[in-house]
């Protein structure tokens, strides 16, 4: 669908963009064809589509997938697309805010579907770190991001963007760039470049480590404060409990130097050292 044609679509239905819910509807076919080509869907999948707004994803979907189910949280484009699907049996429209959705329960008969979201980018990253690590639910996610986003979520230890949100996401899942996409691409455009990233789920972790949302914390308390040493940065948090001596020792342990940053450590680091942490 054109600009012209989406806003022709809202406007005969007396809507307009709504901010609140992140509207920037995609216009650009190019764009709209390489997200589900990205998406790889067979023709026995089912696809949880996020936020299908006009549809334009969701009428692309449905040729290719067994089943899409579509997540609304805007009654009047719910309904709109309820009306207009109502004869295709391979698309089921719900009205409702996927925070608020018993994933398990609705994806019970289809895990594990492929993710395809375009969202308002507030909710994309705490959406996708909901849902990725619920185990036999999902297979991959295909989302738009903002681009500053997308490039840390796929970063390697060195690189400038590398940080806690690319070692989180590399935790469950392999992620890969698949396209830029211009503000020009969306209706009304939005102010930031955007980004396809299509992440495959692991089906299990490349790393082993006892307990992940420990490791996560000292990620998180390693990055927090870059300016630091490792050691000090974690040493230094209240939630974790952890002293210099102790950090120091887990690092020498490993042949890292004591004054190492975090952002020289990769994953298969990270999991090393919180067992020597955590386990000792
Ligand atoms: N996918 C459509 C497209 O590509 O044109 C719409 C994209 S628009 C950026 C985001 C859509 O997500 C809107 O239709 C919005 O109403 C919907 N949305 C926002 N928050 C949501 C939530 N928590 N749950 C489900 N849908 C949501």
């Amino acid at each position: 669908m054109s600009t012209g044609e989406t806003r022709k679509k809202l406007e005969s239905r007396g809507f307009s963009p709504n901010k609140r819910f992140g509207q920037n509807f995609l216009t650009d076919e190019n764009v709209l064809d390489g997200i589900v080509d990205a998406a790889g869907i067979e023709p026995a999948d089912t696809v949880l589509e996020i936020g299908p707004g006009t549809g334009a994803l969701t009428k692309r979907l449905a040729k290719r997938a067994a089943k899409v189910i579509a997540v609304e949280i805007d009654r009047g484009l719910a309904g709109m697309l309820e009306e207009e699907f109502r004869d295709d049996e391979h698309v089921r429209i719900i009205c409702g805010d996927i925070l608020k959705t018993d994933l398990g329960a609705l994806l019970k008969e289809h895990a594990p579907v492929k993710v395809v979201a375009n969202l308002p980018y507030y909710i994309t990253t705490p959406i996708l770190l909901e849902l990725l690590p619920k185990e036999n639910l999902f297979e991959s996610f295909v989302i738009m991001i903002q681009k500053e986003v997308a490039d840390r979520m796929s970063a390697a230890p060195g690189n400038k963007d590398y940080g806690a949100l690319s070692l989180v996401i590399q935790y469950y899942g392999k992620p890969r760039i698949v396209m830029e996409v211009p503000p020009s691409a969306f209706y009304p455009a939005p102010e930031v470049t955007s980004s396809v990233v299509r992440i495959d789920r692991h089906e299990t972790p490349p790393v082993d480590t006892k307990d992940p949302d420990r490791m996560f914390a000292v990620i998180r308390a390693a990055f927090g404060k870059r300016r630091k040493t490792l050691a000090n940065a974690v040493s230094s948090d209240p939630g974790l409990e952890i002293s210099a001596a102790g950090m120091r020792s887990a690092l020498r342990s490993m042949g890292l130097d004591e004054a190492v940053r975090g952002e020289a450590l990769s994953l298969s680091d990270y999991a090393g050292l919180c067992d020597r942490l955590f386990l000792s």
